[in-house]
């Protein structure tokens, strides 16, 4: 029996934004509304944020890092780079959530939890051991990863579909060859990295996977990377537990990127994922909140993932066909061959 958990709560709106800063509070209000209207509450358990402990957060950062933001961040207002902005609720917003993705990990885990729902701020994936960056402070996906093998996870898998590559964590698992990383984002883009040939340190080939995909990417494109690439590996990587860097900014109306994703492709990649949880991770699976700056897009999106997520089971997927020629196909065709050329080939679908 399949068991819901779900993070909103008042302290992410806390975290509070400059003005005209894209990463706002209104984000967590609009993903909340449309989770409420969806009915979250009958289809799954509430988890409450309690913050991160020392040694979660030293599980994936540096304690001079950690020592230097509690000098500077809390309770007052500032910046840690040219976009990483603090707030006097920032230190317990960022806290707490990285504890709640680690909570959650430990509920999935111990079995409490089959599916989870983190809707948190601020986001996580550009934060690297020792550096903030990119509206990221902790990083809370990865947090989630190492507590999940704190509590027993042998392989953890991170599908990132955040518009932005995620260097922070492809940084903090690079030589790490069971914790699967993988991400589609734009490219050449912000942060500049996740060139297909970033497959993973000497000890860890192939378990970095990214592939940059040029702008105006649709629904089709993204489903053509997941079944030619990403499940394709996922299911030969067979993690215990399947973590999404859940970001909204592929959303086709973000102001900040220039894909074409529409909530029908996130609902799309959700499903696709649960099923490879289904298949080898027992069906544990968590989304944690990333970036997506279009309020529509968030909602929308994040409904579909709670869709996807608490449906009986998956509607079968059709293979996405293969783009015959273009960016995309060469996008794929990059990402395959460097796998394959460094003795890491990813299966055929
Ligand atoms: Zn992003």
């Amino acid at each position: 029996m399949a068991k819901l958990g779900y993070v909103l709560d008042e302290i992410f709106v806390q975290h509070r934004a400059p003005s005209g800063h894209p990463e706002r509070p209104a984000r967590a209000e609009a993903i909340r509304d449309a989770l409420v209207a969806a009915g979250i509450a009958s289809r799954g358990t509430q988890v409450p944020p309690r913050v991160a402990t020392d040694g979660e957060l030293l599980a994936v950062h540096d304690a001079m890092y950690l020592a230097q933001l509690e000098k500077v961040v809390p309770g007052r207002t500032g910046w840690l780079d040219a976009d990483t902005y603090y707030s006097p609720g920032t230190w317990d917003a960022a806290r707490k959530a990285a504890g709640v993705a680690c909570q959650l990990a430990g509920d999935v885990m111990a079995g409490a939890l089959t599916e989870a729902i983190a809707v948190v701020r601020p986001p996580g994936h550009h934060a690297t051991r020792d550096t903030a960056m990119g509206f990221c402070l902790f990083n809370n996906v990865a947090a989630a990863a190492a507590a999940a093998r704190a509590h027993g996870a042998a392989r953890v898998a991170i599908v990132d579909w955040d518009v932005h590559h995620g260097n922070g964590t492809q940084d903090i698992f690079w030589d790490d060859p069971d914790i699967l990383y993988t991400s589609v984002h734009q490219f050449p883009y912000y942060p500049g990295t996740g060139a297909p040939s970033e497959i993973g340190g000497a000890a860890a080939i192939g378990a970095t996977v990214n592939v940059g995909l040029p702008s105006g990417a649709t629904d089709a494109d993204y489903a053509a990377v997941f079944d030619h690439v990403f499940v394709p590996k996922l299911l030969a990587f067979k993690p215990d537990l399947v973590l999404v860097s859940a970001g909204f900014d592929a959303f086709v109306h973000d102001p900040l990127a220039g894909m074409r994703v529409t909530t029908a492709g996130f609902a799309a990649m959700a499903r696709r994922l649960r099923a490879v949880a289904e298949q080898c991770a027992g069906g544990r699976i968590i989304a944690v909140l990333e970036g997506g700056y279009d309020l529509t897009g968030l909602a929308g999106g994040m409904t579909e993932v709670l869709t996807a997520f608490t449906s009986p089971s998956p509607p079968a997927e059709p293979l996405a066909p293969l783009p015959t020629t273009g960016g995309v196909r060469a996008a794929i065709d990059a990402t395959l061959a460097a796998h394959a050329a460094a003795g890491a080939p990813i299966p055929a679908p």
